[in-house]
């Protein structure tokens, strides 16, 4: 997961490969001229013993060639580029070697054009190029000088032996030259590669953003950039979303190590006072702490973590949450800095998904929740009664659907009005999702009719439901007493699709109203159904051979 800024990371290269051999080559232009010019001039004070224009001319055309021919080589692949950008950076310093020889020696002008290559190819190169052109180029000024003194090569003006106060302060000033540029050219330039890290490290984060749809993926691209680009071996996200317009609460907690996937923990909602999650909350800004006394979040979540950042952020004035990360930089530290610095772009680009998203799941459960009661619209319903039917016929499981239509509703409304009217629906949604258990469907189906989707229950199932939809219904504190009639339809006698199921239950449904109301009525079977009743009941309709001999 975390990945350290390699500078053979191509993308991350400060500056090309193919611009730092364009600047090469003008480097090595003017390594060309400018000694041809100090040759010149010299020659004019003190013409020497050797050599004319040719020789320096003749040795830089070499030069430049070689650069050429290598630089067209480069294309061929990065270890040919870094060749082209060393090997004539070498046969330069060779040249100028040769035209401090030809041009006044230590105390000519070629020097100059010496420290200027050292500075050059230093900034252009790595730290170690830097290194390795001074070292050439003590080394050739050496050879030269050597060369005089053994009487190898003939004395010129300006170099007639083995200067070494010349050499001592030649070698100071390339050598000092080349460490401070190399030097503060590698640290500017892991600096900006640090940057360019983290911006693609925020680039990768704002998509992910993006292609979040829930809380707990829009957490998982924050916790994954955490541990990437902060370097945080451990870290983790949690908010909390207060009820409120026509909403629950919504908590969250999702925790990543930087070598596993993120984990979802159990929410612990608002942070406790006192706890340095409720601290930042506070306080609305970063909070560094080095941990003296037992937290609960940092004891179980960040795993006992000694050093924690905690970047809180609000959600838009309906909640909060907080990124929390284990910090194992040395405090007040340049690293520490931009850990904290990043993780704030990041809590700052999550912030925004959060509620975002939050708003999406607001709005797709409003569209499948009915306004007026707040069980499932008709819509969930024909949705869930659907998958449910098909999960029961691939699982060979029992499934009952039961319609519920309340008694004489429209005299209700007229003697009481219809606000009465409409708080007597709202109390019978609430009853009747008291009613039934986790993973029942409860909707309003249209009008004063209501309907369940009963997974896994069996035809005596189904009628204990009723019973106890009854007995609520007849419990609401309404301005008269509440009935309905019911109609039940099992998967096991009613057919294999949601159409047949629905069809059975209207017809029970119907009979129960001809039969006078306030009662429950199943497909297939004649009178009205209590628990009691269904136990008979249930054996003349067509069950499961085991089933049946039991029954008997
Ligand atoms: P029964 O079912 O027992 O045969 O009689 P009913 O009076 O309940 O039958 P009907 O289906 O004719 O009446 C349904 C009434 O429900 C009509 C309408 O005024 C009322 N109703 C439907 N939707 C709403 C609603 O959202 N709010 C209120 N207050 N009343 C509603
Ligand atoms: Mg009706
Ligand atoms: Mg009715």
């Amino acid at each position: 997961m975390t990945q350290a800024p390699s500078s053979s990371h191509g993308s991350l290269d400060i500056l090309p490969l193919a611009d730092r051999l364009r600047w090469m080559l003008a480097v090595r232009i003017g390594v060309l001229t400018l000694p041809l010019l100090a040759w010149v001039v010299t020659r004019s004070n003190a013409p020497s013993t050797v050599g004319s224009v040719w020789v320096p001319a003749v040795s830089g055309v070499v030069v430049l060639t070689t650069g050429l021919v290598l630089s067209q080589m480069s294309a061929l692949g990065r270890r040919w580029a870094v060749v082209a950008l060393t090997v004539p950076a070498l046969l330069d310093a060779v040249h100028l070697g040769l035209a401090m020889y030809l041009a006044g020696g230590l105390d000519g002008p070629v020097v100059y054009v010496v420290v200027l290559h050292v500075l050059a190819v230093s900034l252009l190169g790595s730290f170690r190029s830097g290194l390795r052109i001074a070292l050439w180029h003590s080394l050739v000024v050496m050879c030269v000088l050597e060369g005089v003194a053994t009487g190898l090569l003939p004395a010129q003006p300006g170099i007639a032996g083995f200067d070494e106060v010349g050499f001592g302060i030649f070698l100071v000033v390339v050598w000092v030259t080349a460490v401070t540029t190399a030097g503060l050219g590698a640290v500017n330039e892991r600096e900006l590669r640090r940057r360019r890290y983290d911006e693609a490290a925020l680039r990768r984060l704002s998509a992910a953003l993006h292609e979040a749809d829930t809380g707990a993926k829009v957490a998982e691209a924050l916790l994954d950039f955490a541990v990437d680009a902060a370097d945080a071996p451990i870290a983790a996200v949690q908010y909390h979303l207060p009820d409120g317009g026509g909403r629950p609460s919504v908590d969250l907690a999702v925790r990543m190590h930087a070598d596993r996937a993120a984990e979802t923990l159990r929410p612990g909602g608002t942070p406790e006072p006192g706890t340095l999650l409720h601290l930042a909350q506070e306080r609305g800004s970063t909070v560094l702490a080095t941990m003296t006394a037992a937290d609960p979040w940092v004891d179980e979540v960040l795993e006992g973590a000694a050093r924690v950042v905690v970047v809180p952020f609000a959600l838009e004035g309906q909640g909060s949450g907080t990124l929390s990360f284990a910090d194992d930089a040395r405090s007040g530290s340049r690293i520490e800095q931009r850990r904290v610095g990043v993780a704030e772009q990041a809590v700052a680009h999550a912030a925004t998904a959060f509620a975002r998203v939050a708003l999406l799941e607001h709005l797709q459960q409003s569209a499948l929740t009915d306004g007026l009661t707040g069980v499932a619209n008709r819509r969930a319903f024909d949705d869930a009664l659907e998958r449910e039917v098909a999960n029961a016929v691939r699982a060979d499981s029992a499934l009952a659907v039961v319609i519920i239509d309340l008694d004489h509703f429209k005299s209700l409304n007229d003697s009481f009005g219809h606000q009465a009217g409409d708080d007597v629906l709202r109390a019978v949604g609430a009853a009747l999702r008291s009613c039934v258990r986790r993973g029942d469907v409860v909707a309003r189906y249209g009008g004063e009719e209501f309907a369940l989707v009963l997974p896994g229950a069996s035809v005596d199932d189904a009628v204990e439901v009723a019973d106890r939809v009854r007995a609520a219904l007849r419990e609401i504190d309404g301005p008269r007493a509440v009935t309905a009639s019911l109609g039940i339809a099992s998967r096991a006698t009613a057919g294999d699709t949601g159409t047949a199921l629905l069809t059975a239950a209207d017809a029970a449904l119907y009979s129960a109203k001809d039969g006078g109301r306030d009662q429950a009525r199943l497909a297939g079977t004649d009178g009205p159904v209590t628990a009691v009743v269904a136990r008979y009941t249930a054996a003349q309709v067509p069950v499961p051979r085991s089933e049946r001999i039991a029954v008997r």
